[in-house]
């Protein structure tokens, strides 16, 4: 039987003693999986007595269409979660179908912060939720798009221009704001990328319907933190496309299994090996061993943990502050997302990239306010706040750079 979380915070509050590698190692678990679950009820009794018995913590969603889990714990523990559900599913889902990522924890901040410190789960009657802009199972007859696996992800956007394919970026807009996919130069013209830039998941629908003129006859690729997202959008493309909103040609629909997550897995590099961008673009690549091309993949994968965001990056820096628009990616200014003190508007509360320097002469949302600061909002220069109905302020990124 393994330590107790709460006991390990204790005694060893620091992160020295998160034995990289070993099994006793504190890793973030994370996956999703379609499958019918017969009894929700059932289903969520047996997560709650796993997760106690294994000093399990985080978010695990329950519905009739399948789980949803993010948990924390020890490497072994989690590997031991792993078995006894795919015991539990009594043989109908494999390991491959639940394709369970295992995350490393973020060397900068004390692993004891990393951990959940809540258990919290819950039934819902979609894994995520497009508000039922999808229809329920018997109108929507649309199939998720296939997979490409981080390799053909990596191979496609290689050769993709702009005249034959966008990439589309399903998250949300403080997700983007710290990283994204753009594809390499290509005689001037390599695909866009789209930011839809929402501020949450139900938006895509109303912007992809806005965007079809870019979106007609084009090979579309999407990609989302670890894949679940793109499942459900990427039916709802087909839908759009297949409604009197299209405009044009259908466009063929494509996304990256196991999302940034898996390929920054392969094309990626831990943040502690502190490579410079430039010897980053000659990484030897775990998985092939072979010099490949440069990870496609800029700055950093946010996630819905307490790391905020995954200390296995991409290349480069992506990020600036709202305020001076200087380079700035860290929404916690140097804390550990779990102290809450992060920068968020005064108005909408959404997250914010706030410099240090700026960070000193402003109040955010949750703060005092005190003479001689000013508030901060997530509009332009942080004077005001976009609020809800006046934000589809979609943009492309291109990626301007030679392929050595
Ligand atoms: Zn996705
Ligand atoms: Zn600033
Ligand atoms: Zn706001």
């Amino acid at each position: 039987m393994d330590v107790q979380p709460d006991e390990w915070i204790e005694n060893n509050d620091d992160l020295m003693n998160n034995e990289s590698g070993g099994e006793h190692e504190y890793m973030i678990m994370l996956f999703y999986i379609y499958t019918v679950i017969e009894s929700v009820a059932d289903t969520i009794t047996f997560q709650k007595n796993l997760c106690e018995e294994l000093f399990l913590k985080g978010r695990i969603r329950v519905s009739a269409e399948g789980l949803n889990v993010v948990l924390s714990g020890t490497k072994s523990n989690l590997q031991c979660y792993e078995n006894r559900l795919l015991a539990h599913l009594n043989g109908t889902v494999t390991s491959q179908d639940l394709d369970v990522k295992y995350c490393p924890f973020r060397s900068d901040i004390p692993a004891s912060k990393q951990l959940f410190d809540y258990l919290s789960i819950k039934k819902t009657k979609d894994l995520v939720s497009l508000e039922d802009q999808l229809g329920d199972e018997e109108t929507n007859t649309f199939k998720p798009a296939p997979h490409l696996s981080p390799k053909e992800w990596h191979e496609a956007l290689q050769s993709a221009t702009s005249e034959d394919s966008i990439i589309i970026d399903a998250r949300n807009v403080y997700e983007s704001k710290i990283g994204y996919f753009t594809t390499p130069f290509q005689d001037g013209c390599g695909a866009p990328t789209l930011l839809t830039n929402t501020r949450r998941y139900s938006q895509l629908p109303p912007i992809l319907k806005e965007s079809v003129h870019h979106l007609a006859g084009k090979n579309i690729y999407m990609y989302c933190t670890g894949g679940v997202r793109c499942e459900k959008v990427s039916q709802y493309v087909q839908k759009l496309a297949n409604s009197d909103d299209w405009i044009g040609e259908k466009p063929k629909v494509f996304q990256l299994k196991g999302g940034i997550q898996r390929y920054l897995e392969t094309y990626g590099h831990l943040e502690a090996d502190n490579v410079d961008d430039e010897s980053s673009d000659q990484i030897m690549h775990k998985s092939d061993g072979n010099f490949s091309q440069s990870c496609l993949f800029q700055g950093k994968n946010f996630v819905f943990d307490q790391r905020r965001f995954d200390p296995q990056v991409g290349v480069g820096t992506v990020g600036a502050c709202n305020m001076c628009s200087m380079p700035h990616f860290d929404y916690d200014n140097g804390h550990s997302p779990s102290e809450n003190r992060e920068a968020r508007c005064c108005r909408c509360r959404i997250l914010v990239l706030i410099c240090s320097s700026c960070r000193e002469k402003v109040v955010c949302a949750g703060e005092e306010f005190s003479q001689g600061k000013i508030r901060v909002f997530c509009g332009l220069n942080g004077t005001q706040c976009i609020n809800e109905g006046n934000d589809f302020h979609f943009e492309f990124k291109r990626h301007v750079r030679i392929i050595p």
